[in-house]
């Protein structure tokens, strides 16, 4: 490779190869070091050996200076990403954003982790009564503990709430007709379609109404001999607005009982408490429906449940129990650490007085402005000390609640504003997003955006400040790709 008649002065280059850093020299450097968390160590020493071989080559051909070490480590850093995309890693959530469907939905309650570590970690009661010493069916427990919150008869549990629409459909109306109203054909984020979902189970999609406005007497007017359900759909992640009429529970639970229909209601947030007194919009309750005579509620229990992802089917035993009886139900079925943290999730709901401290999405959302506030002010002042050339100033803005929930719900808090000159805006969000834990913010009008109410405790914070200072003294373009 050596290109002859290169170099007039054979002696200068020799001098340059001589001062590139060596493998160990590079490795114990701070900012590499970091990496050792996020990749394995022997990765790490591969790319630094193949990097440092790289820039031999290119000493030796036309470049006759020796890059910076900083430029050498982001060049090390971006080979890692290449090679071995980033790892499933703990993010911090600073877009203000709750329920964010891409960062795992709900943070667990602490209890609930406990839960899992305690059931887990060594073998659990999964499958059998212990008063008795046979076997029982898993989840048996935590299904009492549902129909004592809810109200309801029976309750089942699964995967998701994708899974207990698709196992309702599947077991009450294969091969007949489900009356569903227009407004209510609703898409989920990340392809759950409901009228995709319906044809899957084998039921027959009965559409009836308009966009906007759908009538009691639509519903009647459908119904055949070959009508199986009367389904209802919470269209919880947008919502309408203007001339719109709906059917209310109530109103369609009256209708089944005169025709000996049962009536299906897909509730996707799930919510146990009324998020009015949260200062929120009235989020239609799973004990709502269930008092309305609904004979099957379906919801997700890692939306404003707050706790793992799930899918719980409460409703009329007659219903549950031929869901349970279904072959499919075995291919839904939760796993323990679900069921242990879900468990746990739902203790937290006998004790309501104290589930805002308990409960981390509700203590996300009713968590004072004040708080807010002075945890940036106190961001601001220590940012300041440690680097003094960033601008930062603290704005009004948003939090809001996410994952299909509460859509168009905004609740006020304060922003991190922060200039990102000498980077872009986009370089310096990619800086964050880059670091080791992840941090995600937002980006509008060239400022990066920081909302505290999504980020977890005190250390999640110090880790951003302390991100942030090493993205500002690190020199201009470090770290970043593209
Ligand atoms: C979110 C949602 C679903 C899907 O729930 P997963 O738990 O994501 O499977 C289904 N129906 C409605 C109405 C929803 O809001």
């Amino acid at each position: 490779m050596k290109k002859v008649g290169k170099f007039e002065d054979e002696h200068s280059e020799s001098k340059i190869l001589r001062n590139i850093p060596s493998v160990h020299e590079l490795l114990e450097s701070q900012e590499l070091t970091h990496l050792y968390g996020t990749y394995p160590r022997t990765l790490v020493v591969s790319t630094v050996r193949e990097v440092l071989e790289g820039l031999r080559e290119q000493l030796k051909g036309a470049i006759h200076e020796l890059p910076l070490p900083d430029a050498i480590v982001s060049q090390v850093k971006a080979r890692l990403i290449e090679k071995a995309s980033l790892p499933f890693q703990r993010v911090i959530n600073a877009t203000g954003v709750i329920i964010h469907t891409c960062l795992g939905r709900s943070p667990l309650p602490v209890r609930a982790l406990e839960n899992v570590r305690d059931l887990a970690s060594g073998y659990c009661s999964l499958e059998i009564d212990l008063s008795t010493g046979k076997r029982a069916p898993r989840g048996e427990y935590l299904e009492a503990l549902i129909c004592s919150l809810t109200g309801a008869e029976a309750a089942m549990v699964v995967n998701n709430n994708a899974a207990t629409v698709l196992l309702a459909l599947d077991t009450l109306a294969r091969g007949k007709e489900v009356i569903v109203s227009r407004s209510q054909l609703v898409e989920i984020g990340g392809s759950f379609r409901m009228p995709e979902v319906m044809e899957k189970s084998g039921a027959i999609l009965r559409e009836v109404g308009t966009t906007n406005k759908t009538y009691l007497s639509d519903y009647k007017e459908a119904i055949t001999p070959n009508t199986a359900l009367l389904l209802l759909v919470h269209p919880s992640n947008f919502r309408m607005v203007g001339f719109t009429a709906t059917v209310s529970a109530q109103e369609l639970v009256a209708l089944g009982r005169e025709h000996g229909l049962p009536v299906m209601y897909d509730l996707g947030s799930g919510a146990l408490i009324d998020f009015a007194a949260y200062g929120l919009s009235h989020e239609p309750t799973v004990q709502e429906s269930v008092e309305a005579g609904v004979g099957i509620t379906t919801f997700s229990t890692d939306k404003l449940l707050g706790g793992p992802q799930g899918g719980l089917i409460v409703g009329k035993k007659e219903f549950v129990n031929l869901m349970k009886k279904n072959p499919i139900a075995r291919a839904l079925r939760t796993g323990k650490l679900s069921l242990a943290a879900l468990e746990a999730t739902l203790r937290l709901y006998m004790d309501k007085e104290n589930l805002q401290e308990t409960l981390p999405i509700l203590e996300m959302i009713a968590r004072p402005l004040g708080e807010t506030e002075r945890q940036c002010k106190e961001f601001v002042e220590e940012l300041s000390r440690r680097a003094p050339a960033v601008e930062v100033s603290i704005e009004e803005g948003f939090s809001t609640i996410g994952g299909g929930s509460l859509p168009g719900e905004e609740i006020p808090t304060r922003l991190l504003s922060i200039n990102p000159r000498p980077h872009s805006a986009q370089e310096l969000a990619d800086m964050l997003r880059l670091n080791a834990p992840s941090i995600l913010g937002r980006i509008e009008k060239d400022r990066v955006l920081l909302d505290l109410r999504t980020v977890r405790n005190k250390e999640e914070i110090w880790e951003i400040l302390s991100a942030l200072v090493s993205c500002y003294t690190r020199g201009q373009g470090t770290g970043v790709r593209g």
